[in-house]
């Protein structure tokens, strides 16, 4: 049988990667950032000089890029040429970049498949923006995590980030592959007046139930 996946999409800074390393600390589950996956292409784009516009040649460098995703214990981790990349992923020109890049279909692609041959082995807990409609479409466990944009911004600036959250969610929003949506399926959790711990606590203990319900 299949290991687990847990599915937890939302919009930029809903505090989703917070809580999903969380719940895959109490789990005992592996953690996996997809949103450092597109991160990491589109840093790399940068540092070629090429441009989310020129999509044919991101088509034809994808396969050729040192790019390594990996994990490290049981947290998922990007090297470029051996090195983890890390303060990388939130440069202002990937911020600015990144949904342009996740909006190419063949990046997606590339993508989508080491995205799944990470729960091949291992229970995961998987957070991103299409992961319960496109990545693992069959599992139970879904669950969208949001706040409102007021929130949102001010948690993106306390952590002392440039990230223009409402313009990169209107093109993952508006994207023709795999936009952000909510699966018809999945949890919402509205995290606007909640604590970590309190989101925490609903996600685990709604796969618990649904787990016991499975059984
Ligand atoms: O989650 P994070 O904000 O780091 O994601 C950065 C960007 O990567 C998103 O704005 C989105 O464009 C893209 N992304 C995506 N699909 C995912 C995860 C991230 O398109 N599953």
């Amino acid at each position: 049988m299949k290991p687990p996946a847990i599915a937890i999409d939302g919009p930029a800074a809903s505090g989703k990667s917070t809580v999903a390393k969380l719940v895959a600390k109490e789990l005992g589950y592996t953690f996996i950032n997809t949103g450092a996956m597109y991160r990491a292409i589109a840093w790399y784009l940068a540092q070629q000089g090429v441009t989310p516009a020129q999509r044919e040649k991101i088509a034809e460098m994808l396969p050729i890029m040192p790019l390594d995703f990996g994990k490290e214990g049981t947290v998922s981790t990007v090297l470029c040429a051996g090195k983890r990349l890390e303060s990388e992923l939130t440069e202002p020109v990937v911020n600015d970049r990144v949904s342009l890049v996740a909006a190419i279909p063949e990046v997606r692609a590339f993508l989508l498949h080491k995205q799944r041959k990470y729960n091949e082995s291992e229970a995961v807990v998987m957070e991103g923006r299409d992961i319960g409609t496109v990545v693992f479409p069959d599992t139970p466990f879904k669950y969208f995590v949001t706040a409102s944009e007021e929130v949102r911004a001010a948690r993106r600036a306390a952590q002392g980030l440039t990230d223009s959250i409402s313009e990169r969610d209107k093109n993952d929003r508006e994207r023709a592959c795999s936009p952000l949506t909510r699966a018809a399926d999945a949890r919402v959790i509205d995290t606007s007046d909640m604590s970590i711990e309190q989101v925490v606590a609903e996600i685990v203990n709604d796969i618990k139930a649904k787990t016991q319900t499975l059984a």
